[in-house]
């Protein structure tokens, strides 16, 4: 019996790799282009014919190779950026698997210079099909210029395969637009069939994106930023109103890596919700930064995909950050409160930024709007039948100052900045004046929204205040149930719950969360327990979001009927419209109802 099993040739294995790596003249630039970023350029110039089917040019003016790492690089497996299994989890370049050169240079011809600043000449190198063509020294400058000729030469089955030109060379912008964005601080510039089509400086990531969207999106851009101690996001979010139906505007980038990933762009969607029509994406671009140890990128060549350690949190984070940022701009509305009240924004300033109500606002706005408050109020509606003469007379229309505080930055200090006017009837609910009519407030379905906020902040944040009991409660709990107590255990103490176990694995209460009420404790988690076993089924990717809500929606039965003092109730006023969502609470259910002059007038017949 022969031996069946054989190595298989080099040239072979590179092609075979090269399947998974190099699909379209995409691939090349992607893996080409992150190469440069990897050798530190500060600019990078992308030259492509014919959508890069007869060339792909890639020059930078980064660190060079070598002659020895030059011809070194052309082999599979062969990379400068790890050398040991752990550092695979500390990845912070681009490339790291060595693959990407060998695979180019298995499929077509690659013409390769490249100098280091002390070397005095370059090192040119021909690669035909794996095969050493040439290496010489000449003359070139500072940097690496990789010329790929006749992709698939060699290859004919998948150079047929290859799309027409304009789809080609779309695949080829995607690429080229989202190292782009990752960068905005390297030069860029493209020139597709001798015409420069972009020339990028060196700028902010805004500019950036204007200078690659177009003008148009200036306008459009809400900056967003969160910081936690598991992962900092940073980036742009477009205004619901400019949503397309098509996608192709959304980029995640985490540690600065392109990304696609359907949960967070779940996580981005359900922040949006009511705001954007179905089936239409507003445009973002975000950056997530965490420890390399949090995630795993090595799951496909292409690296677009990518795996966290804690998905949970990162969606959790995400949400609340774009909730955060469409409510700190206004996106979400709130309502306008006499033109004359001024409050302090979280960073001290006065604002006092007209609403979006104004008459020139474009209707999308007022779309996005009336979505929420559906039902609530016709105004809008009846004024473009023509039902209300004077805009005027329009509660919403005229622009007045919007509250910019932050619910967790509230203090008593900006209560002196309030000239609204609010009382309180039946114990249960609130009236506030408005320049154009009243607003009436839910209390307790007020309440539940912002200690929902809050609850949902502290377990994302993982820093709820624990207020320690002078006398620890014992659990009294089903034993049973003590595997459900273990599972939400972290949320919990997240919350600022304190638990302990003794010896007889009986839970003790030694602290709630601050501003809860110490006799509420047992109560409380006996209810979250209760509560997370019923929705156990669903409980799925928004376990933490159920328990803010479980918890806030028992924490707010006590304002269910309660008197509140004047300070008390400016405080929810402003609490309740620098939250994530003034109009609903978490259950979903209407927090308050506006009326109109026309409205009242209505009521009183
Ligand atoms: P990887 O990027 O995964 O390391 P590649 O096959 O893309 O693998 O590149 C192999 C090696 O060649 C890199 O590790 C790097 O040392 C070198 N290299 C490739 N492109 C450049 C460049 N533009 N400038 C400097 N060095 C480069
Ligand atoms: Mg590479």
């Amino acid at each position: 019996m022969h031996n069946l099993i054989k190595m298989l040739p080099d040239a072979i294995a590179n092609q075979i790799a090269a399947g998974e790596v190099v699909q379209r003249p995409a691939s090349v630039v992607k893996e080409l282009m992150e190469n440069s970023i990897d050798a530190g350029a500060s600019f990078v110039q992308l030259i492509v014919k014919e959508a890069g089917k007869v060339s792909i040019q890639v020059i930078d003016d980064g660190k060079g190779m070598s002659p020895q790492d030059a011809l070194m690089s052309f082999e599979r497996h062969a990379t400068s950026k790890i050398s040991k299994a752990e550092d695979l989890f500390a990845i912070r370049t681009m490339g790291f698997r060595g693959e990407a050169l060998a695979s180019i240079a298995s499929v077509a011809q690659v013409e390769l210079k490249t100098r280091r600043e002390e070397d005095e000449l370059s090192t040119l190198i021909r690669m035909e099909a794996s095969v050493l063509k040439a290496n010489e020294q000449v003359a070139a400058p500072k940097g690496t210029s990789i010329l790929v000729k006749n992709l698939f030469y060699n290859i004919p089955a998948r150079r047929n395969f290859l799309k027409s030109n304009p789809v080609e060379m779309r695949h080829i912008l995607d690429e080229f637009q989202r190292i782009a964005l990752a960068n905005p601080e390297i030069k860029f510039s493209l020139i597709q069939n001798e015409q420069e089509t972009y020339s990028l400086p060196v700028e902010k990531l805004g500019k950036r994106i204007v200078d690659l969207f177009g003008k148009s999106y200036r306008e459009q851009l809400a900056a967003c930023e969160e910081n936690t101690n598991y992962v900092s996001i940073k980036g742009y979010v477009g205004r619901p109103e400019y949503a397309k139906k098509t996608r192709g505007e959304q980029f995640f980038f985490v540690n600065n890596r392109f990304i696609k990933s359907s949960y967070l762009h779940h996580a981005v969607m359900s922040a949006y919700e009511r705001l954007v029509p179905d089936g239409t994406f507003p445009f973002y671009v975000l950056f997530l930064t965490l420890d390399p140890s949090h995630i795993d990128i090595n799951v496909h060549p292409t690296k677009t995909e990518i795996k966290f350690d804690d998905e949970r949190s990162i969606y959790a984070i995400l949400q609340a950050a774009i909730r955060k940022t469409l409510s700190l701009n206004h996106l979400i509305p709130s309502l306008d409160f006499d033109a004359n009240v001024n409050f302090r924004n979280p960073s001290g300033a006065i604002s006092s930024i007209p609403s979006f109500s104004g008459t020139n606002s474009p209707r999308p706005v007022q779309d996005a709007w009336r979505k929420l408050y559906e039902g609530l109020n016709d105004n809008i509606e009846a004024f473009e039948r023509g039902n209300v003469a004077d805009p005027s007379a329009n509660l919403f229309s005229e622009p007045a100052t919007t509250i910019q505080s932050k619910a967790n930055t509230w203090t008593a200090e900006s209560s002196s900045h309030t000239n609204f006017q609010v009382m309180q009837i039946l114990n249960k609910f609130l009236v506030v004046t408005l320049s154009g009519g009243m607003l009436l407030i839910d209390q307790k379905k007020a309440y539940q929204r912002i200690l929902f906020d809050q609850f949902s902040e502290n377990l994302v944040k993982k820093n709820g205040v624990s207020q320690q009991l002078l006398f620890p409660q014992i659990l009294r709990i089903n034993p049973a149930d003590a595997v459900l107590v273990e599972e939400i255990l972290g949320d919990i103490t997240d919350l600022g719950f304190g638990l302990t176990k003794d010896a007889e694995e009986n839970y003790w209460i030694q602290g709630v969360p601050a501003g809860i009420g110490e006799e509420d404790g047992q109560n409380l988690l006996e209810g979250i327990l209760e509560q997370v076993k019923n929705e156990a089924s669903d409980l799925g990717q928004n376990h933490a979001e159920k328990i803010a809500r479980i918890l806030a929606n028992r924490a707010a039965i006590r304002y269910q009927t309660k008197k509140l003092i004047a300070e008390e109730m400016s405080a929810l006023v402003e609490q309740l419209f620098a939250s994530t969502n003034p109009s609903y609470s978490p259950n979903g259910e209407i927090i308050s109802r506006s009326l109109n002059e026309a409205e009242i007038g209505q009521l009183i017949g």
